[in-house]
């Protein structure tokens, strides 16, 4: 079988630490009021499934499927909805999971098709932001970590499909 070990970015010790940090105060945010959280498919599933054990309140898990990368490192410069949530937003207290913040384009694309439907209250949470490439500003209410302009991987992200099963966010070196 083929070996790989791409460099540790952010440890898997590191993460779970942090989590504690901003499942704390999402928590404390929301006291008394259900949640819905909405995951942004594929690469913000290891965050969130982390992350909502981490929170204690009412939740109601949705998922949603946006599509901005190819297989390649660099933004196609639109985004795609390739799978809707099942069920409405209006009136509730919605919270988006998402894996990173790069440009900025999918998550204002995102908001942009959310507000629409009316929620009493839209928050972002993101593992990830990269300030250095961020076009679109939003507000990250809950960030994890902010990183240099590096292409991660690990800990949802994917390369072309692969590395999302790591537990820790890494980059890809020249053994990869
Ligand atoms: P944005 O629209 O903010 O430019 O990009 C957001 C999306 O691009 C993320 O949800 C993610 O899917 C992808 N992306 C941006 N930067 C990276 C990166 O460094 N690694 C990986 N694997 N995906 C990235």
């Amino acid at each position: 079988m083929e070996s790989y070990s791409p460099d540790v970015l952010i440890s898997e010790e590191d993460i779970a630490l942090r989590l504690e940090d901003l499942g704390r105060a999402i928590t404390e945010d929301y006291q008394g009021q259900e949640l819905v959280v909405i995951c942004v498919l594929k690469g913000a599933f290891m965050f969130c499934s982390d992350l909502i054990k981490k929170i204690e309140l009412p939740i109601k898990l949705e998922f949603i499927s946006l599509s901005s990368y190819g297989d390649g490192t660099s933004s196609s410069g639109n985004v795609v909805l390739d799978m809707d949530i099942s069920s409405s937003i209006a009136g509730k207290n919605v919270l988006v999971i998402e894996d990173i913040v790069d440009t900025g384009l999918t998550i204002k694309t995102l908001n942009e098709m959310l507000l629409v439907r009316k929620p009493k209250s839209l928050k972002l949470a993101s593992l990830l932001f990269k300030p250095s490439r961020n076009e679109h500003p939003a507000k990250i209410d809950y960030l994890g970590f902010e990183i240099e302009d590096k292409f991660v991987i690990g800990y949802g992200l994917d390369y072309a499909g692969r590395y999302r099963e790591l537990p820790y966010v890494g980059v890809l070196n020249a053994g990869n």
